[in-house]
C-alpha cells in the first residue's frame, strides 16, 4: 500500500475574509499559533510528517510557527507571498510574489524550500507559463491542480495521480494533484477543506482506498482553520458561511479516522522513494 499525502496550507484563520473585504474578524484575538500546535501535536500521536505550504506572508509574521513546524520534521513549502491566483498576476507579479516568499520561507528555515502550492488550485491551462518561472526559482514540485472542473479552477484533462507535468516547449514539472474520487466519468474533490465537510466522510476514505488499488500515493489537504471548531462565527453572506463554517466539528474525527486507516507523509518522502516514478502528460 502507498503512503498518502497529506499537506496543510498555513495561511491567517481570517484569510478568506480579507479576500472578500470582510471586516469584524479585527476583533478577535490571533489564533492561528494555537490551532497549528494542535495539529502538530496530532500529527505525533500518529507519528506523521507533513508538508505545510506557509504563505510568506504568514511566515514573516509568525517566524516561530514555522520554526515549529520545521523542528518536529515537517516539510516546508511555499503557498505564495500574498494569497493571490496565478491568473490574477503578471508574469512578473508572480516572479516576484514567489521569490519574496521563498527567500522568507527559507530564511527562517535555513533550508531549500522545492515545493508550491499555489493560492487557490489556480495551476490552471491559462497559467502554465507559471511552470518555467516556478523552476527558474528552484520549485522542484508544484502542487496547485485540481484534475477536475469546478467553477473557478480546475484542470479537466491533468491525471488523477501524481505526474510530470509537460509543455510543449519541453520544460516540464512534478505536480502532485488534488485527490478525487473516480465515479465513472464524474471526477468529485474527496479529500480536502471544504469538500471533506461537506461531503459525506466516507468518500475521502473512499477515494484514498482507490488511490490504494492502483498503487499510487493519494492526497489530503487541509487548512488550520478546517480543524479550528471553535473558530469565531462571524456574519458573513450565505456562501461564504458554508464554505467556511459548515461541519467544522467533523474535520478532526475524520482526519483521526483516515490515519487510523492509512500511512501519511510528506511529499518530499515521496521524492526520496526509491524508484520513485511518475507517468508524464503533455498539457499544453
Ligand atoms: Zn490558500
Amino acid at each position: 500500500m502507498a503512503e498518502h499525502i497529506l499537506t496543510f496550507d498555513v495561511e491567517y484563520w481570517y484569510q478568506g475574509f480579507v479576500q472578500r473585504n470582510l471586516d469584524g474578524w479585527q476583533r478577535y484575538p490571533p489564533r492561528d499559533k494555537e490551532s497549528i500546535e494542535k495539529i502538530v501535536g496530532l500529527l505525533e500521536e500518529f507519528n506523521v510528517r507533513a508538508t505545510f505550504f506557509v504563505l510568506g506572508k504568514f511566515a514573516e509574521r509568525y517566524p516561530n510557527i514555522v520554526r515549529l513546524l520545521a523542528s518536529a520534521g515537517h516539510e516546508i513549502g511555499t503557498h505564495g507571498y500574498g494569497h493571490y491566483a496565478i491568473t490574477a498576476q503578471s508574469r512578473e507579479g508572480f516572479r516576484e510574489d514567489l521569490h519574496r516568499s521563498i527567500s522568507i520561507l527559507e530564511n527562517i528555515i535555513g533550508e531549500k524550500v522545492i515545493g508550491h502550492r499555489a493560492a487557490r488550485w489556480s495551476m490552471s491551462r491559462e497559467a502554465l507559463w507559471a511552470v518555467e518561472i516556478m523552476l527558474s526559482e528552484g520549485i522542484q514540485y508544484d502542487s496547485s491542480v485540481f484534475p477536475t472542473q469546478i467553477h473557478s479552477y480546475g484542470l479537466r484533462q491533468a491525471p488523477t495521480e501524481p505526474f510530470l507535468l509537460e509543455l510543449s516547449s519541453g520544460v516540464s514539472i512534478l505536480e502532485f494533484p488534488a485527490q478525487v474520487l473516480t465515479l465513472g466519468f464524474l471526477r468529485i474533490p474527496a479529500a480536502g477543506g471544504f469538500y471533506m465537510r461537506v461531503l459525506p466522510g466516507l468518500f475521502s476514505r473512499w477515494a484514498l482506498r482507490q488511490s490504494d488499488r492502483r498503487g499510487v500515493h493519494g492526497m489530503v489537504y487541509l487548512h488550520p482553520y478546517d480543524l479550528d471548531s471553535d473558530t469565531p462565527r462571524l456574519s458573513v453572506p450565505l456562501s461564504f458561511r458554508v464554505v467556511r463554517y459548515h461541519n467544522l466539528k467533523k474535520t478532526l474525527p475524520l482526519l483521526r479516522a483516515m490515519m487510523k486507516e492509512f500511512h501519511f507523509c510528506s511529499v518530499r518522502k515521496v521524492l526520496g522513494e526509491p524508484g520513485f516514478n511518475v507517468p508524464s502528460q503533455n498539457i499544453s
